[in-house]
C-alpha cells in the first residue's frame, strides 16, 4: 500500500479552491511556476490518519478547451503528472454551472471526489442539496464542506485517504451522448485513434476525437506530429460532421456538445438532487445589490467613486510606513558612507546597491496598500462588476468583453503587470480582437511604473498625489481605448464578436485571504527587486561609472580646490575636509565653494561615463520634451525593466550631486534640480507610461503573436507615440508655465 496520495485540486474561479487549499495545508506551501507559463503552482503537503496527502493547486477554469492558459495548465497537468485524483470543488450555490467542469473530468476519465463547498450561502438561499443522490447520479463521492469555516475537511481527508488507497490503475472516462451525428462520427474514430495508437498514452480515445471535432489546437498540433495521415483523415471527417452540423442546426460542434453536457447535468440535478425552499424569482442580495451598482448611470459613478477612494486609501495610509523606510535606506547609506573607505566599492555599494534598491524597496509599502485594495474588489466580487460595466465601453472601440480581464492584469487600476496580462489574452478567441488587446495592455500602469509615477507626483504635485494617480489611470485607459480603435479601423479591421459573462455573487472578503493575496503579489515585487533590479542596478552603476574621467580634468579640479583651501591654517584644512568632525566656525562659504567643486567633478564624471555620453547623444532630441542626458540614462535603462528608471534616477542624481545635507531623498533631489520642473514631470509621465513595453512584454508579446513584426512594431509604434506625447505636453506646458 502506498502511503502518499497526490491530489490535484481544481475547481471554477471563485469556487472557494483558494481557502480550501489553505485549510488544507496551512502555510505548508510550495510556490512555483507551471513550466513554460507564468501561471503559478502551488502545491502543499498535509498528514492525515498516517497518509501523505500531496496536494497541487490547478488554475481555476470553468472547461478544460484549449482557449486559455489555465485550462491547458490544467489538463496538462491532469494528463502528464496522474495525479491519484481531482478534488473537484463545487459551488453548491451555483452547482449547475460548476457541474460543468466535472463532467469534463469525467469524460477524461480521472478519479473526481466532489468537495461540495459554500453549502451554508446555498442554505441561506434556500437551496438544499441532497447529498447522496447527488453522488449516486453522479457516480462520484460528494462531500460537503464550508471551506472557509473548515466543516467538513476531515470528511473530505477520509474520503481522499479511502479513495486513493483502492484506486484503480486505469482511468474510466465517461461516455456521454452528444447527439445522433457527433455520437455516430466518435464511433467511427475511436476505433482508428485506439489501432493507430494515438495519443492513447495521454489521452482516452473519445477525448481525442472530440477535441479534435472541437478544432482544440494543442491536440491537433500533437496528433500530426504523432501520426499525420492518421490525423488528416480524422479531421477530414470532423469537417464533414462540422459543415452539416453547420447546415442542419446552425451552430458549431463545441456549442452542441457544451449543450449536451448541460442536458446531462440538468437532467441529474432534477432527479431530486436540489430542493428550492422558496421562490426562485425571489431577489438574492447578491442580485439586489446588482441592481444598484450595475445601474446604467450609478454604474459608472459608483465605479469612479471606488476607485478613488483605493487611490486616496493608498496614498494616504502608505506614508507612513513609507517614511520609515526612506529612513532606514538613509540610515544604511550614512553608515557605509562613514564606515568604508572610499574608492570603487563604497561607489557601488551606496551608488549602485543601496540607492538603486532603496530606491525600489521604498515604494514597497504603496504597492502593498494598493495590492490590499484591488484584493478587497476583487475577493468581494466587485471586480467583475467593474469588467461587467467596462465591457458594454469596450465594444465602442473594437475590443471584447474578454479584453477588460487583460486589462485589469496589466495594471488596469493600477498596479499589474502587462506579462500575465498579454498571456491572459489567449481567452479571446478573434485574432483581430485579441492582436488589438495585445498592443494596448502595455498602456495601463503597470507595478513597475507605480514607483516612478508616485516618484514625480509625489516630488512635483505632492498636494494632490491620489488626484494625479487617479488621472494618470483614467488617461491611460483612453489612450489604451483609442489606439484600440485606432488599430482596429486601420490594421486590424474586422467584425466583433458576441460574448456573454456570469457575475459571482458579493462575498464578504476574509482579513486571512485578503493578507494571503496581498503578500503573494508584493513578495513578487520584493523578489525582483532583490535579483534582477539589483543585477540591472549594478550593471547600469558600472556603465555610470566607468570610463571615468581623463587623470588630467580631475587634476584641474584637485587644483581648484587647492586654490580654495590656499592660505588657510592646515588644522582647518584638515577639519574642511574631514566629513566626520564638525566644520570649523566661519568657513561656511569656503564649504559651500568646496560643495561646488565636488558636484561639478561628479557631473563631468558621469558625463564622460559609456551611460552618461548615451544620455547626451539622446539629447539631441530628447530636449524637445525637456528631458536631459540623466533623464535619458534612467529612460534607456527602463527597457530592460520599467522599476529600473526609479533606480537609475537614483543612482544618477546620487553620483551627479554631492549633498551638503547628508541624506536627502531622490524625492527632494528632483523637486530641486534645475532640469526638473512640473512641466517636465508631466512630459516625463506621458513617456513613461506610453513608450516601449519592457523587454520581457516585448518577448511575451512575439510569442502570443506568433511573430516578432508586431512586438517589434509595438515597440517602435509606442515609443514614437509617447516622444510626441511628451514632446507636446512639454513645448505647450512650457509656454504656459513661463507666461
Ligand atoms: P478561488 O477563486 O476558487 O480560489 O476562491 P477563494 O478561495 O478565493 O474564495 C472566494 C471567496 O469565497 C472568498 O471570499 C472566500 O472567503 C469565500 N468562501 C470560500 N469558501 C466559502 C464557504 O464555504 N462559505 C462561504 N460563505 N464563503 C466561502
Ligand atoms: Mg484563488
Amino acid at each position: 500500500m502506498k502511503n502518499s496520495v497526490h491530489i490535484a485540486l481544481a475547481g471554477n474561479p471563485n469556487s472557494g479552491k483558494t481557502t480550501l487549499f489553505n485549510a488544507l495545508t496551512g502555510a505548508r506551501q510550495h510556490v512555483g511556476n507551471y513550466p513554460g507559463v507564468t501561471v503559478e503552482k502551488k502545491t502543499g503537503i498535509c498528514r492525515h490518519s498516517n497518509v501523505e496527502v500531496i496536494v497541487t493547486d490547478l488554475p481555476g477554469t470553468y472547461s478544460l478547451t484549449a482557449y486559455s492558459v489555465e485550462e491547458l495548465v490544467a489538463r496538462n497537468f491532469l494528463v502528464n503528472e496522474k495525479p491519484d485524483l481531482v478534488v473537484n470543488i463545487v459551488d453548491a450555490s451555483n452547482l449547475e454551472r460548476n457541474l460543468y467542469l466535472t463532467c469534463q473530468f469525467m469524460e477524461l476519465g480521472v478519479p473526481v471526489i466532489i468537495a461540495l463547498n459554500m453549502i451554508d450561502v446555498a442554505h441561506s438561499r434556500g437551496i438544499e442539496v441532497n447529498v447522496d443522490r447527488l453522488s449516486e447520479l453522479m457516480r462520484a463521492p460528494v462531500v460537503p464542506i464550508v471551506a472557509r469555516s473548515g466543516k467538513g475537511i476531515e470528511q473530505l481527508l477520509d474520503e481522499v485517504v479511502r479513495v486513493g488507497r483502492d484506486r484503480k490503475k486505469i482511468w474510466q472516462p465517461l461516455s456521454l451522448s452528444y447527439g445522433e451525428d457527433i455520437d455516430q462520427l466518435l464511433g467511427e474514430m475511436v476505433p482508428l485513434i485506439n489501432e493507430g495508437k494515438l495519443l492513447t498514452d495521454t489521452y482516452p480515445a473519445r477525448w481525442t476525437g472530440l477535441k479534435i471535432l472541437e478544432n482544440d489546437d494543442q491536440i491537433l498540433d500533437m496528433a500530426m506530429r504523432a501520426d499525420s495521415t492518421l490525423a488528416q483523415s480524422l479531421v477530414q471527417k470532423s469537417d464533414q460532421v462540422t459543415r452539416h452540423l453547420q447546415t442542419t442546426m446552425e451552430a458549431y460542434p463545441e456549442a452542441i456538445i457544451a449543450d449536451h453536457r448541460y442536458g446531462y447535468i440538468k437532467s441529474i440535478l432534477r432527479q431530486g438532487v436540489m430542493a428550492q425552499r422558496y421562490n426562485v424569482d425571489r431577489l438574492y442580495t447578491s442580485d439586489r445589490i446588482d441592481k444598484i451598482v450595475t445601474n446604467r448611470f450609478l454604474g459608472p459613478l459608483i465605479m469612479a467613486g471606488v476607485l478613488f477612494g483605493l487611490y486616496s486609501f493608498t496614498f494616504h495610509y502608505s506614508t507612513i510606513p513609507a517614511a520609515w523606510l526612506e529612513a532606514f535606506f538613509g540610515f544604511l547609506a550614512d553608515t557605509a558612507d562613514r564606515s568604508l573607505p572610499d574608492g570603487p566599492v563604497k561607489s557601488m555599494i551606496i551608488s549602485g546597491v543601496i540607492d538603486g534598491v532603496g530606491g525600489v524597496l521604498g515604494f514597497v509599502p504603496i504597492i502593498m496598500f494598493m495590492f490590499f485594495g484591488i484584493a478587497m474588489l476583487e475577493d468581494s466580487g466587485y471586480l467583475a462588476r467593474v469588467a461587467f460595466m467596462l465591457d458594454r465601453i469596450f465594444r465602442i472601440f473594437g475590443l471584447h468583453g474578454s479584453s477588460v480581464m487583460p486589462f485589469i492584469v496589466s495594471g488596469g487600476i493600477a498596479g499589474g503587470c502587462a506579462v500575465p496580462g498579454v498571456m491572459a489574452t489567449r481567452t479571446l478567441r478573434s485574432p483581430k480582437e485579441r492582436m488589438a488587446t495585445l498592443l494596448t495592455v502595455p498602456y495601463m500602469n503597470c507595478g513597475a511604473k507605480l514607483p516612478v509615477m508616485a516618484l514625480l507626483i509625489g516630488a512635483f504635485f505632492s498636494s494632490h498625489q491620489a488626484r494625479y494617480m487617479f488621472l494618470a489611470t483614467v488617461v491611460s485607459w483612453s489612450v489604451a481605448l483609442l489606439a484600440a480603435k485606432f488599430f482596429r479601423s486601420t490594421v486590424l479591421r474586422g467584425p466583433a464578436t458576441p460574448f456573454v459573462m456570469e457575475l459571482p455573487p458579493y462575498r464578504f472578503p476574509t482579513f486571512r485571504g485578503l493578507l494571503i493575496h496581498t503578500w503573494e503579489r508584493t513578495w513578487q515585487y520584493i523578489k525582483k527587486a532583490g535579483t534582477v533590479i539589483l543585477g540591472i542596478s549594478i550593471l547600469l552603476w558600472a556603465m555610470m561609472t566607468y570610463p571615468g574621467m581623463p587623470g588630467e580634468e580631475s587634476l584641474g579640479f584637485e587644483r581648484q580646490r587647492q586654490e580654495v583651501l590656499a592660505g588657510l591654517p592646515a588644522e582647518t584644512v584638515a577639519e574642511l575636509t574631514d566629513d566626520k568632525v564638525e566644520r570649523p566656525a566661519g568657513t561656511e562659504e569656503i564649504y559651500r565653494r568646496l560643495i561646488a567643486i565636488d558636484n561639478e567633478e561628479a557631473e563631468q564624471a558621469l558625463r564622460h561615463s559609456l551611460a552618461g555620453r548615451i544620455g547626451i547623444a539622446l539629447e539631441s532630441i530628447s530636449r524637445y520634451a525637456g528631458f536631459d542626458w540623466r533623464t535619458n540614462i534612467a529612460l534607456v535603462g527602463g527597457f530592460a525593466a520599467k522599476e529600473v528608471i526609479v533606480s537609475t534616477l537614483g543612482t544618477a542624481y546620487s553620483l551627479g550631486s554631492v549633498d551638503p545635507e547628508a541624506s536627502t531623498s531622490l524625492r527632494e533631489r528632483l523637486a530641486r534640480d534645475g532640469a526638473w520642473n512640473p512641466v517636465v514631470a508631466l512630459a516625463a509621465l506621458a513617456f513613461i507610461m506610453f513608450y516601449a513595453p519592457c523587454f520581457v512584454t516585448v518577448v511575451c508579446i512575439a510569442r502570443e503573436a506568433g511573430n516578432w513584426k508586431w512586438a517589434l512594431f509595438s515597440m517602435a509604434f509606442n515609443t514614437v507615440f509617447a516622444f510626441l506625447l511628451a514632446a507636446l505636453i512639454y513645448q505647450v506646458g512650457m509656454v504656459l508655465y513661463m507666461g
